[in-house]
């Protein structure tokens, strides 16, 4: 498979730390950016590659995260990581990655990861990047880990599983803190 460089960016803290590296991704991805959000084997494509990245450099974001939640302020349990695109600027591809510390309480994930999905965009302008192409949710099962065609909890929209079972088996523990987001668009 072609490949071609991408810079992917880390913002830490807040924003205050910035990591960056450039890994070598599939071709396709830079080539056919203009698909991101609308077609599914692009978007199969893009998660796979930007979890494999955010896996091998998690470690150093940790170290560069907030030790405290992003939401309440208590002690982070485990971050969150909210990317998006500008894979689709020919003379610059590039993924920005957010990464929010978060506590260990499901609804500080919820409040965390809806607003972080109506401000995404607005962080990728206000780095003078441009429009973005798109903003994915790097979603994991909330059970088990898995990525790959994990899919989103109707309610809330905020938490992913791999399946039915899984969501079956942690509904009891997710129902405390599934509500809707206040204003649902879609
Ligand atoms: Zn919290
Ligand atoms: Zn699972
Ligand atoms: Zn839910």
């Amino acid at each position: 498979m072609a490949t071609a460089p991408a810079r992917f960016e880390f913002y830490c803290n807040r924003g205050a730390t910035q990591l960056d590296y450039t890994h070598d991704v599939p071709q396709e991805l830079i080539s056919r950016a203009t698909l991101a959000g609308k077609d599914g084997a692009y978007d199969d494509l893009f998660t796979k590659v930007v979890w494999s990245v955010v896996k091998e450099r998690e470690q150093a974001c940790r170290i560069a995260s907030n030790t405290r939640c992003d939401n309440c302020g208590q002690p982070t349990a485990r971050v969150l990581q909210s990317t998006v695109s500008w894979l689709h600027k020919p003379n610059d591809p590039s993924i920005g990655t957010w990464i929010l510390g978060l506590c260990d309480k499901g609804e500080c994930e919820i409040q965390l990861r809806q607003r972080m999905g109506s401000t995404l965009l607005q962080i990728g302008a206000d780095l003078n990047r441009g429009t973005a192409q798109s903003c994915t949710e790097l979603l994991m099962c909330n059970v088990c880990g898995e990525t790959a065609g994990s899919k989103r909890c109707a309610r809330c929209r905020a938490v992913a599983y791999c399946g039915k079972e899984h969501q079956r088996s942690d509904w009891r523990r997710h129902k405390e803190s599934c509500k809707c987001p206040e204003s649902q668009t879609d």
